[in-house]
């Protein structure tokens, strides 16, 4: 055996290994969580190939209750009580080899979270209930209670994954796990806040999404090092904005726990129209289109924001369209290269980053054609580039359910109140090149690096298929997706202003 290996064994495990001739003995247990780990394994047809090569002793999920001892036990969940620590330690005692399965059992992940819980906000929702198993305030990873021999990170597992190191278990073969050891107190990490992106270890159950996420896009985010110490960060743990992350904020629709998520304006806002002085709004539409989503409403909506804004005390609300704004600017291709509009403060960074002798060719992000206070939107770039107070959907979402909250009234009962004044919608530029998402705009700018978009005029925007997916929106199927695009186009003519700025003139 390979000398690390060596002390990833207790006894039990030394005399299981040496077991041969027959199929290993396999458990799975799980504490406190969704069993969504377990899940992905079945899910998993090589797992499931080599489950079926091996005796599954105990798994609730099967059927199977068969006593210990076993050769190799999965753990999944974190232990939440005194009850669960005992458990936990028998489960080790009858165990070769214990593997902690997921975020909750390696880092104890979203039950984890209750430790930010307000308590009294929890007793007055739940009441002063009196638990058959008194949960432990200090809940953690398992191996704060026993000894843990591998762990499979992820939120849930990769199948992949858990099927190479089962294979690799049961044939008994050197594993070299690339810790040794682990601290046993988790490092407070803090928040590494960006202007528009915010990450909080905190919070962070290491499901690793924003990882995947991210690597299609700037590859800003990555894994750093090991045990009760790993956290996400950006490479050599630089700030967010330092990094070669453009703010898309794409990362932040897909974490789970919004230990990533946008930078919060909402206090400044409230603080802007409790002031008492006239506060403006300009809304984009695809936050206008997206904004029931949240309120459970399927179906378009924009008037009852329109009213639900107004209440918590803005003056005027306009409706603007951004697709519309990129029309207004000409700019002329010089030399061999395209010219290049970069619809959004990431697409600009995008292109500087990762294209810089394109530098020369590119303009400024179009600016929203009104001018208010507060620019309520599906994007978190903008966060940065706006000389407005930015509130991403989400956001305003947020404020206006704390709204609803305090006057005991729900979405559905805004009045349909129009817009104030809505900006133009500008027919398309035939032949402009358009490049939507990471993936588009590294094709587009890697053929004008060729030369082959000579004379071209060139948009693009950061998020894929657009705005209707920003980094300020809600996830959303392809379903929703579509919807929110047939919503817009159908908003008409009839609520585009034919010339806005004829009025403005
Ligand atoms: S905001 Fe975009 S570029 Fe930055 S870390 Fe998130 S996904 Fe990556
Ligand atoms: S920051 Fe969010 S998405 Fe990224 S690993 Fe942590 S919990 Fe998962």
């Amino acid at each position: 055996m390979h000398k690390l290996c060596q002390p990833l064994f207790g006894s039990y495990g030394k005399e299981a290994l040496k077991m041969s001739g027959r199929s290993k003995r396999i458990a799975f247990f799980e504490f406190g969580d969704c069993g969504g780990c377990e899940l992905a394994v079945i899910e998993n047809s090589k797992a499931l190939d080599l489950l079926g090569k091996v005796d599954i002793a105990y798994w609730l999920l099967l059927g199977k209750t068969g006593e210990g001892p076993y050769d190799i036990t999965f753990v999944e969940g974190v232990v939440a009580s005194e009850h669960d620590i005992d458990a936990l330690k028998r489960i080790r005692e009858k165990s070769g080899i214990l593997v902690a399965l997921g975020s909750d059992a390696c880092v104890s992940g979203i039950p984890g979270l209750r430790r930010f819980a307000n308590k009294d906000k929890v007793e007055g929702v739940y009441g002063n209930v009196e638990l058959e198993h008194k949960p432990i305030e200090g809940i953690g990873p398992l191996d704060h209670f026993v000894k843990v021999d591998y762990v499979l990170r992820g939120c849930p597992v990769n199948g992949d994954q858990f099927s190479r190191l089962l294979e690799l278990l049961v044939e008994g073969k050197q594993v070299e796990q690339g810790e040794k050891s682990f601290d046993y107190s988790k490092p407070r990490f803090g928040e590494n806040a960006g202007r528009a992106i915010v990450l909080d270890n905190e919070k962070c159950i290491l499901c690793e999404r924003c990882v995947e996420v991210c690597n299609g896009i700037t590859s800003a985010l990555s894994i750093a090092d090991r045990g009760i110490n790993t956290l996400i960060t950006p490479p050599f743990r630089m700030g967010i904005d330092g990094s070669t992350c453009i703010s898309c904020g794409q990362c932040t629709v897909y974490c789970p726990v919004s230990a990533l998520c946008e930078k919060d304006s909402i206090a400044e806002v409230n603080r802007m129209v409790s002031s008492g002085r006239p506060v403006d709004a300009v809304v984009e539409v695809e936050t206008a289109v997206s904004i029931g989503e949240f309120f459970g409403l399927n179906e378009r909506c924009h008037g009852l924001l329109v009213d639900a804004l107004k209440r918590i005390g803005f003056r005027n609300v306009y409706l603007s369209r951004s697709k519309s704004r990129a029309k207004f600017l000409d700019p002329r291709p010089v030399g061999r290269f395209p010219a290049i509009i970069p619809c959004c403060y990431s697409a600009k960074k995008f292109v500087e980053t990762y294209y810089p002798r394109l530098r020369q060719s590119i303009s400024q992000p179009p600016k929203p054609s009104f001018k208010a206070d507060v620019w309520i939107g599906p994007c978190t770039g903008r966060k940065i580039d706006s000389e407005m107070v930015v509130l991403t959907t989400r956001e305003v979402s947020r404020m206006i359910r704390d709204y609803l909250t305090t006057k005991y009234i729900e979405f559905n009962e805004f009045d349909d109140v129009n817009f104030d004044d809505v900006e133009l919608r500008e027919p398309e530029i035939v032949g402009r090149v358009i490049a939507e998402g990471a993936f588009e705009i590294r094709q587009v700018l890697d053929k004008a690096m060729r030369g082959e978009l000579q004379g071209a005029v060139v948009e693009l925007w950061a998020c894929p298929k657009g705005c209707i997916s920003g980094g300020g929106q809600y996830k959303a199927s392809e379903e929703i997706l579509a919807r929110r695009k047939e919503w817009i186009d159908g908003m008409g003519s009839a609520l585009w202003r034919t010339r806005w700025w004829a009025r403005s003139a």
